[in-house]
């Protein structure tokens, strides 16, 4: 029998990195045996839904390269894999159950259940519906709901006994059936409940391995009973720990404590194949004990026997060095080129030399932990002309001097490789007798119009000595246009024109790098 696994998002927002997880671990587990991978929607609580979801939820999995064999893109011999389209065959399966007496039509109003909870709570029991619409014979069920009193339908839960379940991590779970109510299977606006549509889908679907997240065992011993009515056998059942904030108490992760929305990994520049190989780690591991491997590595050795369940944390930090570490060591520098041209476009800074590009990233990837830090070291060395900001203008003032030098002595150097650049900075510092930050610094600014850059060999190497000379010439004219003490009014005008543009550019921020994953 082919291994058929699936997830079933609700299309209710920002598409959670606990989807992503779901998503993974249900994509190996299918490939590696070379069954199917099934999205389906689970779009029936109309209330949270929200329309550009559906939508969200495809592009992340398309961008992280978990492409289902089926779902509402992509068709499938299973349809439809809304649930919203699907009201009729719960419809249909609910009557089913009615007819064998396994489920009944209840009529109580809200008030009444309010009226009964109420009750109950006086009485120290705890509160649940207690089976009260039993009482009503078949045919006074058939008649009411015929002359369309509003009602809900309920499964008839067995009282006595126990119900239990095999999961695969946990070993038996067994609950009695005293616990569980007659669950809601079908609500009286027609549209179905979680339990009844997750069975249905579940079974109609053809999934093997129902794995999802560890809240939704509570829910399993209910769906236990369902499959038992409908006489269907069990898929596998497979409860993933959840992720936890790295706070103490390892509390469940959460949008209050965490980011927890996979686009906006992607906006900062995670790469989708790190964020893969992070979530990868979460409670699971490659029997070697490698720590960076790709989406094939883990389908190939994919073992949810291997799952272990000491609570996974969510460690941000251990995100972006892993992310690093594909910035600087998984990907070769040509394909991480590729990656930053969106990127660059999106600034546009396209364009531009390709060996000038791949030198810049070659000194600056060190430096990056995603893609947005790469982009920002990188821009420096495409753009035309240098903004400096109010630091960068002091700093060039203090080394005016140095600068009107060292453009006399570049422009008659020859060779502009790493020793020569070396020996004559060096020579030129020593002469001077001043600590080397007093040149360098300067230098550095009218290279890159930031503090924050690799060495300034490198850079004057990468750059090469038309560049270079440029760039020196430009700083000079921004000194000789105004120095920075001139005019204090001014400046104070540009820092806060500054500092409302990075606010912007921060706000405004689009999603990026669509076509980063082909
Ligand atoms: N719609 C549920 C969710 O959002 C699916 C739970 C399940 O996989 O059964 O996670």
């Amino acid at each position: 029998m082919p291994v058929v696994t699936r997830i079933a998002p609700s299309p209710t927002g920002d598409p959670h990195v606990g989807t992503a997880y779901v998503g993974l671990f249900n994509y190996a587990l299918a490939r590696r045996h070379g069954g199917r991978f099934v999205l389906r929607l689970e779009d029936t609580d109309r209330q949270r839904y929200q329309a550009d979801a559906e939508h969200r939820i495809a592009s992340m999995l398309e961008w992280l390269g978990l492409r289902p064999d089926e779902g509402p893109e992509t068709g499938g011999a299973h349809g439809p894999y809304r649930q919203s389209e699907r009201l009729s065959i719960y419809r249909a399966h609910a009557e089913l159950l009615i007819e064998e007496g396994k489920a009944y039509r209840a009529f109580e109003t809200p008030e009444e259940l309010d009226a009964m909870r109420r009750e109950q709570r006086q009485l120290g029991k705890d509160p649940g519906y207690d089976g009260r619409g039993r009482e009503l014979s078949e045919a006074e069920q058939a008649r009411r709901a015929a002359a369309g009193e509003p009602h809900v339908v309920r499964l008839r839960a067995p009282d006595e006994g126990d119900t239990s379940f095999l999961d695969e991590l946990r070993g038996e779970v067994r609950i009695p059936n005293a616990e569980i109510r007659d669950t809601v299977l079908l609500k009286s606006d027609g549209y179905p409940a979680y339990h009844l549509a997750v069975v249905v889908d579940d079974h109609l679907m053809g999934v093997t391995h129902v794995m999802r997240a560890e809240e939704w065992i509570t829910s399993t011993p209910i769906h236990v009973l369902l499959y038992q009515a409908f006489g269907w056998e069990l898929p596998a059942f497979v409860h993933l720990p959840l992720l936890r904030n790295p706070d103490a108490n390892k509390t469940k992760i959460s949008k209050r404590k965490m980011d927890t929305s996979v686009e906006s990994y992607r906006q900062q520049g995670i790469l989708p194949e790190a964020l893969l190989n992070f979530l990868g780690t979460m409670g699971w591991s490659m029997p070697d004990g490698r720590e960076v491997f790709s989406l094939s590595d883990m389908v190939a050795a994919f073992d949810p026997a291997r799952i272990s369940l000491g609570g996974p944390v969510f460690d941000l930090k251990r995100l972006r060095h892993l992310n690093a570490r594909y910035l600087r060591d998984v990907l070769s520098l040509e394909a991480l080129a590729e990656r930053l041209q969106p990127w660059l476009a999106e600034r546009g800074l396209e364009g531009a030399d390709e060996d000038y590009l791949l030198d810049v990233l070659d000194v600056v990837r060190p430096r990056a932990e995603t893609m947005l830090e790469l982009l920002d070291q990188t821009e420096p060395f495409l753009q035309q002309r240098l903004r400096y900001d109010v630091d960068a203008r002091r700093r060039l003032a203090a080394g005016q001097a140095y600068l009107e030098d060292l453009e006399r002595a570049f422009a008659a150097l020859e060779w502009f490789d790493d020793d020569d650049v070396d020996e004559l900075l060096r020579t030129y510092v020593q002469r001077q007798a001043v600590p080397m930050g007093k040149v360098m610094m300067p230098l550095r600014v009218a290279l890159t119009g930031t503090t924050q850059a690799p060495g300034v060999v490198d850079l004057v190497v990468i750059m090469g000595k038309e560049r270079t000379l440029d760039r020196i010439g430009q700083a000079l004219q921004a000194i000789s246009e105004g120095l920075p003490d001139d005019d204090p009014e001014r400046l104070k005008a540009e820092a806060e024109a500054a500092a409302k543009e990075a606010q912007r550019a921060k706000r405004g921020r689009r999603p990026i790098g669509a076509t980063e994953r082909s």
